[in-house]
């Protein structure tokens, strides 16, 4: 049993007192500050990164062009770097981004991995044992439908992951996304990032979720909202391609909006990183409550699994992050301003995760031997 304590974030708002973990599962809240807490400080959920590419991260050379030139496949950058890569290679670029999630206290993540069924599972080889709870979004290795290979995909795979309907021919794309539904498992692209798409032919597809949005008209964001269909913002990667994102506006239209780090040659998958960043970029376009963007930081995988809240909950997975930071004043605000140099422990997978140049191996729940090591700079 490991108990953390301080500030806790439930779902009315910060409370002080403590979390009680047994078996990597929330087994209690209480109003109580233990003496021999394993941690202190304002405890919250994990960070869920709602969109990445790990894989990019095999791309070392400084990143200019277009986002045609980088990202649009198959022949940008990231195409061209990923095509001639060795297995090995990638895997590791990974493995890195997935160490980078579990120090800075992102619980799970959704990939959206290319490459085909090899692909795929290149991505299930690195996630092994990085304690960070992995969605992977797989797609055909080309632009072209074939039953069996998306049938092997999806034995692995959570789902499908595409650049863009634009890119499919319709009917192609409508067999994959039936594909998909019919498996129980998702459909999701990126969408008008561009340029506007059709949103009708898009929800169409029924998509679990729609990443970007920015070419999007207020019309086309209503029919999203309406459809049910969340959003995921990138405001990082907009900026870096030359767009600023408008989230105030997409909250407008009554939208769930989380938060991706996109492509990792691009940006860390650190989503305290994005949170903040979020919150800046979005004071262009009127602004954004500090409580709605830790909102966004935090609640994919809860809205994967349908639950309302963005609190700690008994019941729950015991993912959490603990940032020694004082715990009076509007903790929004203060998270919003935090560094990763003020997490003072990760807890993910039952046990809690060491700071980066820390030579300890992870420690098993339930025993006591270490306490949380002093912040560092870097
Ligand atoms: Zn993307």
């Amino acid at each position: 049993m490991d108990v953390l304590a301080g500030a806790v974030l439930t779902a009315d708002g910060f409370v002080h007192g403590s979390v009680t973990i047994e078996d990597g599962v929330i087994a209690g809240l209480s109003r109580s500050i233990p003496k021999d807490a394993l941690a202190k400080g304002v405890v919250i959920p994990a960070f869920s990164n709602a969109h990445t590419h790990l894989a990019d991260a095999i791309v070392q050379e400084e990143v200019k062009g277009s986002l045609e030139d980088i990202v649009a496949p198959p022949r940008g950058l990231k195409h061209r770097v990923l095509a001639g890569a060795k297995d090995e290679d990638v895997v590791d670029a990974m493995r890195g981004m997935l160490r980078v999630m579990a120090r800075t206290g992102v619980g799970s993540f959704r990939d959206f991995r290319e490459g085909g069924l090899p692909g795929v599972r290149l991505l299930l080889r690195a996630a092994i044992g990085g304690g960070v709870a992995t969605t992977v979004l797989g797609r055909p290795a080309r632009i072209e439908y074939r039953r069996d290979e998306v049938d092997a995909i999806l034995r692995g795979a959570d789902g499908i992951g595409i650049s863009s309907v634009l890119d499919w021919p319709r009917d192609e794309v409508e067999k994959l996304a039936g594909h998909a539904r019919r498996a129980g498992k998702a459909f999701a692209t990126h969408c008008s990032e561009r340029v506007r798409e059709d949103i009708d032919g898009v929800l169409d597809l029924k998509p679990a979720f729609l990443v970007h949005m920015l070419e999007a008209t207020d019309a086309d964001l209503e029919r999203t909202a309406d459809a049910g269909v969340p959003v995921v913002a990138c405001p990082r990667s907009n900026v870096f391609f030359g767009k600023v994102p408008d989230l105030p506006r997409l909250l407008r239209h009554g939208l769930t909006v989380h938060l991706g780090t996109d492509n990792a040659m691009v940006n860390s998958p650190s989503i305290l990183r994005e949170m903040e960043f979020a919150y800046k970029v979005s004071r262009l376009r009127g602004g954004l409550a500090a409580r709605d963007a830790l909102a966004m930081s935090l609640s994919a995988g809860r809205a994967v699994s349908g639950q309302p809240g963005v609190g700690i909950q008994v019941g729950d997975p015991a993912s959490l992050v603990v940032f020694d930071l004082p715990s009076d004043g509007d903790l929004f605000t203060t998270l919003l301003r935090a560094a990763e140099s003020d997490i003072a422990l990760v807890y993910l997978a039952g046990r809690s995760w060491p700071r980066k140049g820390s030579a300890e191996p992870p420690r098993r729940a339930g025993s006591r031997r270490q306490r949380p090591r002093p912040r560092t700079r870097r």
